[in-house]
């Protein structure tokens, strides 16, 4: 959500920034702006309302030199998205810019005292009652920068990744962070900050991640100094690799990201298990899970907590997990969690599950759960992100940059690590035999051909799309396992088409959604051949005798279906615990091609962003 991104070197700033921020793009944002400073003493700031673009049209033909800068993509939280609100803020005397990713609490106090002390203010963020905070507390403390900026910390509340910088001093960028992600890259005589590492990809090759609580100051073809903003002592930082490409970040030829990320799914599938599943599929090894066996023989229950899409697996991995490892499992909102007065034991094992590993909600159950003794297990994509850095142990889904705000290989991706996780502990406490085993991890080797072929109906459903693309309401009905892809699959439509979807379990149908149903209204069916196909059967049936248009995703070659549903799409068969992977992907497709003949933006649609760092 909302990205920051600074640079100081020998570069143009403004080219970099601006790249940058297109990197970020995905997180979702609503205006831009940039800070520049050269060696003329001053600071120029530039913002526009909407995308980065829309920023580059407003700072044409005006100064952009520069080689020193910050920059942000706002996702408003206090004040409408507009030109004033959009970061960078200048401080009351205009020495000091500030950019900011996440929210200050106790913003209403303080600026109150500020007010009181002559202060006035021109947004209605809270991201400019903290710059103007660091300039009284300069001043009154006739300290430099980065003790202003480190005492006013201490009077925030809230959750902050900040960069800083002083009109009076083209040499140095402050840095901090609490509870929002920060990674500095470290180049030869240049360095960069960003909320994640797409930014300075193709640039630097070396980052640091930047840990809760810790300052850093950038200074021009100085070391980078880490510091603790609790003791102000020197922290040790670890340098680290970047492995991500720059073809990796781009489309591939592909018309948007979303699209190439779902076409993608086979390769990323097949990272996903590489070395992880041995003995021709009779044997799964998670180390994550295994160096912890004791847990895990251990537990008496699981929890899962996890948002939005992340949730829908999380509900297909209670249905695995309980299945293989005989625990029962619960599954949370993250966002709920600690509000309902969770009874959390050391004997439990909390699973938490996001995408980015960054989401707020989520980091907030995690250390809930740790502090009630629950032994913490993290499931994310983003490598050094703060869910790896937060948990016990954990697996990374190991699927790439998701790029499209609507996830798609990451959901694939997480049902398969769940898969991976339950058959790992179910061996481990015994409770799965080893042809069940063998029978799951052979097809998920097979998994990258079996997605391929799946891959096949997308002209199909092209066709499918065009006859839907006015619909303004779809009803997804799936049971057992297939009730949460039912789910994924409205989420999809509703997320990128704007179209209203609901996903139901196909019984609950009966118990007032069927009252929908008319000729306007497409319902979709998840309708493998499975231990419940027959009763979904049921369910078509009674949308068809009132009137409604079915699309039912069946196991190929099944004809009984064909009679009785409008437009069948066949996938292949699976075991029916991995059936969610199989038939989510001809959902994506489906939403992806309404949203495109809609003429949607599929990659940033309105409101949404990738990484919700806020709560
Ligand atoms: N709370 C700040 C604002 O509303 C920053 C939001 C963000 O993270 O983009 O301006």
């Amino acid at each position: 959500m909302c990205g920051i991104v600074g640079y100081i070197g020998n570069r143009n700033a403004y080219d970099v920034l601006i790249q940058g921020l297109k990197r970020l793009e995905y997180r979702g944002y609503d205006s831009a702006g940039i800070a520049l400073e050269g060696f003329d003493g001053q600071l120029r700031v530039y913002k526009a309302k909407g995308k980065v673009s829309d920023l580059e049209k407003a700072v044409e033909g005006k100064d952009v030199t520069g080689t020193l800068g910050i920059a942000h993509t706002r996702w408003a939280t206090h004040g409408v998205p507009n030109n004033v609100n959009a970061h960078p803020h200048l401080s009351q005397s205009g020495s000091i810019a500030i950019v900011h990713n996440g929210t200050i609490e106790n913003y209403g106090v303080l600026k109150e005292a500020l007010i009181r002390e002559g202060y006035t203010f021109k947004s209605e963020t809270d991201t400019e009652v903290l710059v103007q905070l660091i300039e009284y507390v300069k001043v009154k403390n006739k300290c430099g920068l980065f003790d202003a900026v480190r005492e006013a910390l201490h009077q925030i509340e809230g959750a902050y990744a900040i960069a800083v910088i002083e009109r009076d001093d083209p040499d140095t960028i402050v840095v901090a962070r609490k509870s929002s992600p920060l990674v500095i890259g470290v180049g030869e005589n240049e360095t960069m900050l960003a909320s994640d590492a797409t930014p300075i990809v193709g640039l630097m090759d070396k980052v640091v991640y930047l840990k809760d609580d810790e300052m850093a100051v950038i200074r021009r073809d100085k070391p980078l100094q880490v510091l603790s903003l609790e003791t102000n002592h020197p922290s040790d930082f670890d340098i680290q690799t970047l492995k991500m490409s720059v073809a990796e970040l781009e489309k591939g030829g592909y018309e948007t990201f979303m699209l190439k990320e779902i076409f993608e799914q086979p390769d990323r599938l097949r990272d996903c298990v590489r070395g992880r599943i041995l003995d021709d599929g009779a044997q799964v090894v998670l180390s994550g899970v295994r160096d912890n066996r004791k847990r895990f023989l251990e537990a008496n229950r699981v929890v899962i907590v996890a948002c939005g899409t992340s949730w829908h697996a999380a509900l297909i991995g209670k249905h695995i997990i309980q299945d293989m490892c005989k625990l029962p499992v619960e599954v949370e909102y993250a966002s709920e969690f600690r509000y309902s007065g969770p009874i959390i034991t050391d004997k439990d094992i909390v699973i938490a599950i996001s995408q980015s590993g960054e989401t707020a909600d989520t980091l907030a159950a995690i250390q809930l759960a740790k502090n009630k003794g629950a032994f913490v297990y993290g499931i994310c994509n983003v490598v050094g992100a703060s869910i790896p850095r937060n948990t016990d142990s954990g697996t990374y889904i190991h699927v790439g940059p998701e790029i499209g705000v609507a996830s798609t290989k990451a959901f694939t991706g997480q049902v398969t690590v769940l898969t991976l996780l339950a058959l790992c502990a179910g061996q481990i406490r015994g409770t799965v035999d080893e042809e069940k085993v063998r029978m799951v991890g052979q097809a998920l080797m097979q998994m990258p051909e079996t997605v391929k072929e799946v891959l096949k109906l997308d002209g199909q459903i092209q066709q499918l799309a065009r006859t839907f693309t006015y619909a303004h309401n779809f009803l997804y009905l799936g049971r057992g396992y297939n009730y949460p892809t039912a789910l994924e699959g409205a989420l999809k439509l509703k997320e990128i088409s704007y179209i209203h979807a609901e996903g139901y379990p196909a019984a609950e149908m009966k118990h007032g959604p069927i009252a929908l149903i008319d000729s306007e209204m497409p319902t979709v069916v998840i309708a493998p051949t499975d231990s419940l196909y027959d009763k979904i059967v049921n369910n078509v049936q009674q949308v068809k005798s009132r009137g409604g248009a079915v699309i039912a995703i069946v196991n190929k070659g099944n004809a009984s279906m064909q009679d009785m549903a409008d437009y069948c799409l066949e996938i292949p068969e699976v075991p029916e615990c991995l059936t969610p992977i199989v038939a989510s992907v001809p959902l994506q497709l489906l939403a992806y091609y309404i949203a495109k003949y809609k003429g949607r933006n599929v990659d940033q649609p309105r409101n949404l962003a990738k990484s919700v760092t806020v709560e």
